[in-house]
């Protein structure tokens, strides 16, 4: 089958079956050079150029792709490459893990690790995370987690079994076996404009979940100016293909829509995130809307991968896990057999900016407004992202105290803290802390409510 016939089928609008969908993602890991060992299938097949692998995902976005297609789509990616069996390790609890569409400030991956493994320790849970590194506004775990000195987010299977063992979770790096499909049609979907459909975003998420041989996954789909989706109808399409796709592949899994308006928690930065991670599971410190949405996601992921019977039961047993310190133990124990340092609840030796300073308030009002993505640039710009693939990044920098929606500012008063390596750069930041900033005159309006933080639960 010629990769032009498939092409040109989808860009007539037909729906492609699925032997065309095996042969593209066959022929993207036969004309992948960086996949030295090509499985069976691809081995066999013609491999596809970039051109013609942009040319059909372009097809894609114009012409959408339904259910069944998109199932195949996914499946056929997650068997591109290794399929990870936990069972044939000596794991047989339930395997849990969550994937978050994306946000500013998002660190939740950081507690709500460990938090499983404290909480269904009984029954054998193991949390191996498979996570990924900042993508354009948005922060990335592995980044974060960079920021402890020795953290190796690339262990080797020994290593990461260890740690399974010890802690009951890891949070490490998709290996280049993992999905290989969708590594490259993804390197080539983000240079090409075609990042934004569902269908191609639902098959990249599910095809390395289901690789990392899952037995429930919740998903955090986000929504706001910080988000992947910009509005709720937007979101619950996402959240819904999501969790109709992976139920058809076998994988029991559950999306929570939250809200993107603002950033998540009181920071945004690779080791401010860590840190605050820290003082949230030692007690030190918990975001009220980081604590909701954290506990809301590890109760669903309990009661769906069968820990609990009833969410409330869940609940309890998470409830328990944070206030025990349990779930901040497997965190330490986590950090230490993945090479990091060795008591990080107490010494977690996390590098500090040298320029801190605070954003003052142009005028008086109150926050009427926060363009949460622009807050996420900021932090690429102090050097906390990368503006192109393999920029090495400052963990270091980025925001803290950050105002938020309708509350009151005096002129002059702080509306975030820069963290930055150097004057210029703390300048130039507070200048975009600043303009993402809308003061709304006088008081924000009565009656005014707060957006809740989980808006939805599918289904
Ligand atoms: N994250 C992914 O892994 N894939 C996408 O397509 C979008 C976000």
């Amino acid at each position: 089958m010629l990769p032009q016939q498939v092409i040109t089928a989808k860009r007539e609008g037909e729906a492609l079956t699925r032997e065309q969908i095996d042969a593209f993602v066959a022929g993207l890991v036969a004309g992948d050079s960086r996949v030295a060992r090509k499985p069976a299938a691809a081995a066999e097949s013609l491999g596809w150029t970039d051109a013609q692998a942009a040319a059909l995902a372009m097809a894609i976005v114009c012409r959408g792709m339904d259910g069944a297609e998109t199932l195949a789509l996914t499946q056929a990616m997650a068997h591109s490459g290794q399929v990870l069996d936990w069972r044939a390790a000596g794991f047989d609890g339930p395997v849990l893990d969550k994937h978050s569409t994306g946000g500013v400030g998002d660190k939740v991956s950081l507690m709500l690790a460990p938090l499983l493994a404290a909480a269904g320790a009984d029954a054998g849970v193991i949390v191996p995370m498979v996570s990924g590194r900042g993508l354009g506004h948005t922060g990335g775990t592995l980044d974060k987690l960079e920021a402890l000195p020795g953290y190796k987010v690339d262990p080797p299977a020994r290593k990461l079994q260890r740690a399974l063992r010890e802690a009951g979770c890891a949070i490490f790096g998709a290996s280049d076996g993992i999905a290989p499909a969708d590594r490259r049609l993804y390197a080539i979907r983000d240079v090409t404009g075609t990042v934004e459909s569902v269908p191609l975003i639902t098959a990249s998420i599910l095809s390395k979940k289901l690789a990392a041989g899952l037995s429930a996954l919740v998903l955090d789909v986000k929504v706001g100016s910080g988000g992947m989706m910009r509005s709720l109808p937007a979101a619950r399409v996402l959240a819904r293909s999501l969790v109709e796709v992976a139920g058809a592949a076998g994988l029991p899994a559950r999306a929570l829509i939250t809200d993107m308006d603002r950033v998540l928690g009181t920071s945004a930065g690779n080791a401010l995130e860590v840190q605050e991670a820290l003082d949230f599971l030692t007690g030190r410190a918990r975001e009220p809307r980081l604590q909701a949405v954290t506990l809301a996601l590890a109760a669903q992921a309990l009661q769906l991968g069968g820990v609990a019977a009833e969410l409330a039961g869940a609940r309890q047993r998470v409830q328990a896990a944070l206030e025990s310190g349990a779930a901040a133990e497997r965190f330490a124990r986590m950090v230490a057999a993945l090479g990091g340092p060795r008591d990080v609840l107490r010494a977690p030796g996390l590098a500090t900016a040298p320029v801190q300073r605070d954003v003052p308030a142009p005028h008086a009002g109150h926050v009427a407004q926060i363009d949460v993505r622009a807050l996420g640039m900021v932090v690429v710009a102090l050097g906390g992202g990368r503006r192109h693939g393999g920029e090495r990044i400052d963990p270091r920098v980025g925001l803290t105290h950050l105002a938020v929606p309708r509350q009151a500012v005096l002129a002059g008063q702080a509306l975030a803290r820069v963290h930055a390596a150097d004057e210029s750069a703390a300048a130039a930041a507070t200048a975009a802390v600043q303009a993402a900033y809308v003061l709304g005159e006088g008081e924000a309006p009565a009656g005014a409510r707060a957006t809740p933080v989980v808006h939805e639960v599918l289904p």
